[in-house]
């Protein structure tokens, strides 16, 4: 099976699993995991701050950082197709009691005017105190919903600094900001710097099992500590699983290109098939959204699995496909011609 559903579905490599094996470990719920305090500190070097926590999951990690800078009740800016939106299962309004306010991103990616549209100016008719307090605001890099879209680092710099002009925090969730350093060779430093928390994930396209990690000032971490055990994150030899997280950073990192290399000739492929639908423009990580004409796209993803190719279908037309470590050019060639079958009788009819 030739599995494009996610870059989630990559399995340890035996290299990987000795890591693990070997890794010394504590007890970090007392703070005395060698190997999740070397994660740590790891994780917040690349990203240019001053610490961060290992937590189980990127939904944690969003979510210890929506709490760390909010208050129930606060308001929080946000593009309306965001995985902490659409995919977090109303976690917010769940654990931090905020209200979230959509922005119109195009394919994830919204502009300094749209945050500053959002804020509703003062004016002496209209009580301040009517309104939920704009607290937070939230830029996802590489954007899920939007394709595996990259924001162009000005534009990041634009809309946080429009944040900070509106006095609001910043959260990145760069659960696969990876792929956009990789796609644009731009230190993942340089995209996190705006932003007051940044989430990663090592178990995106990275290939290590489990994990991710929210990085951010000492004082921020330190409140997201308490979140996270709050939020049942405390997690005890966690060393096992940070040091599958180190060795993907070490070892795996620098392969991402090669994903996003065949995420680009999938797309070039699908655009030539007759009852497929794609912009290969708009394929800038390793993500693939595409359409099907000729058929739902629920019953194409059945036939497509029946024939050796896993996909997700997205809504009535839509696809998605991510490569991955696990997924290799001839991979990519025999998924073609998978989906080729599995339209030719459609396209004949
Ligand atoms: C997958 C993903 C997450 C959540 O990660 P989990 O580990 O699945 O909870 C958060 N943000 C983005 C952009 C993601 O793609």
């Amino acid at each position: 099976m030739i599995d494009l559903r996610s870059d989630t579905v990559t399995l340890p490599t035996p290299a990987m699993r000795e890591a693990m094996a070997g890794a010394p470990l504590g007890d970090d719920v007392y703070g005395d995991d060698p190997t999740v305090n070397a994660l740590e500190a790891r994780t917040a070097e690349l990203l240019g701050k001053e610490a961060a926590v290992f937590v189980p999951t990127g939904t944690m990690s969003n979510q210890i950082g929506v709490r760390a800078h909010t208050e129930p009740g606060d308001l929080v800016l946000i593009d309306e197709s965001a995985h902490i939106v659409r995919s977090e299962s109303g976690a917010p309004a769940a654990l931090s009691g905020v209200t979230l306010k959509p922005l119109p991103g195009r394919s994830g990616v919204f502009t300094a005017a749209d945050v500053d549209d959002a804020i509703e100016p003062e004016h002496p008719f209209n009580p301040i105190h009517l309104e939920s307090p704009p607290r937070l605001l939230c830029v996802e890099n590489t954007h899920n919903g939007g394709g595996g879209t990259v924001w162009p680092l000005a534009q990041v710099e634009e809309v946080s600094a429009a944040a900070r002009r509106h006095g609001l925090a910043t959260h990145l969730d760069g659960a696969r900001l990876w792929h956009a350093t990789a796609a644009t060779g731009v230190p993942e430093a340089d995209y996190a710097a705006p932003f007051d928390t940044v989430n990663v994930c090592f178990s995106k396209g990275l290939g290590a099992p489990v994990g991710s990690a929210l990085a951010g000032s000492l004082e921020l971490v330190a409140r997201a500590r308490r979140f996270k055990q709050q939020f049942g994150g405390g997690f005890r030899q966690a060393g096992i699983l940070a040091a599958a997280a180190l060795h993907a950073l070490e070892h795996h990192r620098g392969a991402l290109s090669a994903d996003i290399a065949n995420a680009r000739a999938l797309a070039r492929g699908i655009a030539r098939i007759d009852g497929l639908e794609v912009d290969p423009d708009r394929v800038q990580s390793n993500l693939v959204r595409f359409r099907v004409t000729a058929m739902p796209a629920g019953a194409f993803a059945l036939r497509c699995h029946a024939g050796g190719v896993h996909l997700l279908p997205q809504g009535e037309t839509g696809v998605r496909a991510v490569t991955h470590r696990d997924i290799s050019a001839p991979d990519v060639e025999r998924a073609l011609d998978i989906m080729r079958r599995v339209l030719r009788p459609a396209c004949r009819g």
